[in-house]
């Protein structure tokens, strides 16, 4: 997809340079502002500690106050117990609490990567296991903040007109494959791969509208090429890329899309489908993949490029086996995740057989601060379930080794994700 594909969409209207430079001269103002109400603030509430010997519960126990008032005293305990909120009466103080809220606050936030999800299509014939098969695994993933995973097909219950060609498959996933999605706990999926338009606009638009009102978020198609979403007072950006295929994303939008999300949100999540696929393709390579006389792009550069953009977080899948894990300024990056879920069509041999369920650990700014890797391994048909003998763990930290001996990533034989100082 070049740049010319977009030309009549609304794509430019989404990120016009000026409003783009705009958001960003916007949120300097807005950092410096915060820093100065949280330095009155934190001296209003040394002030008033030296002032009041009484904590602050007791100077306020038998006044009237506003009902205004003693809503946000509730709203914000910490800050109650430490400053005296006699002083922070107006709106615009009760505004310096709030902020001097969040800062105190120094929680984390834990999210979930899977990679190729699949988990039964109808077309050309019935490949439906006839239950959630997401079920064995679904403890795990929805113990995440965030939990992400790649949607390798189309939702539609019948008709569309399928894609055709050599070398092509169409997979068309029932509609309530978005129930098992959800039942599952995924948060955002990736529609930026080769099989999101199997079914032409008709089943991409029924995709979209079915993740729509089952809250799922997604991203990746050109009518979608981010979204943007909030969960518990974490504001979330998230884009999802590919090589050429009709109507995805493509990298080289990647920069200027994670940057505009960078300007507007606290937590950037990038999705990318890269990378030569199969056995023979379980590392990296640094260099462009091809496959199939496909250009699939180069993995570890596109990573890099997306960190430096703004990502916190970067997801790979495509490849349909697992790659390395590594870190680049302090952000997390799975080159590949392989197939998670993959029903009935899929070549589930070796490596293609086995995927992780990654979930790290990150700060508010985005930095890793830990994770866990669990194994899955596919069986029968294509069924996740956790692996005892945590083949994909083992391939992971042989990749990691082969192919970024220099990463400060420590993955250690439990599946526990360190960083290395
Ligand atoms: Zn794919």
């Amino acid at each position: 997809m070049t740049r010319d594909y977009l030309k009549g969409s609304n794509y430019n209207d989404l990120y016009p340079e000026d409003l783009y430079e705009k958001v960003k001269k916007e949120k300097r103002v807005k950092k410096a502002k915060k820093v100065l109400l949280v330095g009155l603030a934190l001296v209003t509430a040394l002030s008033a500690a030296v002032a009041f010997k009484k904590p602050y519960y007791e100077t306020n126990a038998g006044q009237k106050t506003s009902s205004a008032y003693n809503t946000e005293a509730l709203a914000y305990p910490g800050l109650a117990a430490s400053a005296n909120l006699q002083s922070i009466s107006t709106q615009h103080n009760l505004e310096k609490a709030e902020k001097m809220s969040v800062i105190a606050s120094s929680d984390s936030i834990s999210i979930i990567g899977v990679g190729d999800i699949m988990p039964g299509t109808n077309y050309p014939s019935s490949h439906l296991p006839g239950k959630n098969i997401l079920g064995n695994v679904e403890d795990i993933l929805k113990d995440a903040d965030i939990t992400f995973g790649n949607l390798e097909g189309t939702i539609l219950n019948s008709g569309g007109t399928p894609k055709t060609g050599e070398n092509c498959f169409a997979f068309r996933m029932p509609d309530n494959t978005v129930d098992y999605l959800k039942e599952a706990g995924f948060d955002a999926l990736s529609l930026a791969n080769n099989h999101s338009r199997d079914f032409g606009t008709v089943g991409a638009t029924n995709t979209m509208n079915l993740l729509d009102n089952a809250g799922i978020h997604y991203a990746g198609l050109a009518e979608c090429p981010y979204t943007i979403f909030e969960k518990e007072g974490v504001k979330y950006g998230f884009c999802a890329f590919a090589p050429d295929y009709s109507g995805t994303m493509h990298f080289a939008d990647a920069v200027k899309t994670i940057k505009y999300l960078d300007s507007r949100c606290d937590m950037v999540i990038v999705s990318f489908h890269v990378g030569a696929e199969g056995n023979a393709c379980q590392h990296i390579t640094r260099k462009t993949e091809y496959f199939l006389g496909e250009n699939r792009g180069d993995p570890y550069h596109f990573a890099r490029e997306a960190i430096d953009a703004g990502a916190d977080v970067v997801f790979g899948e495509g490849p349909h086996v697992t790659r390395a894990v590594d870190i680049y300024k302090n952000r997390f990056i799975a080159y590949s995740m392989g197939n998670f879920a993959t029903y009935g069509m899929f070549d589930l041999s070796n490596a293609c057989g086995v995927s992780p369920i990654i979930k790290i650990t990150v700060d508010k700014t985005g930095k890793l601060l830990s994770g866990k890797i669990y194994s899955v391994k596919l069986e029968g048909k294509g069924v996740p379930v956790l692996d005892k003998n945590n083949t994909a763990l083992k391939n992971i930290i042989q990749l990691t080794k082969a192919d970024v001996p220099e990463t400060q990533l420590i993955i250690e034989s439990d599946g526990t994700i360190k960083v290395n100082k």
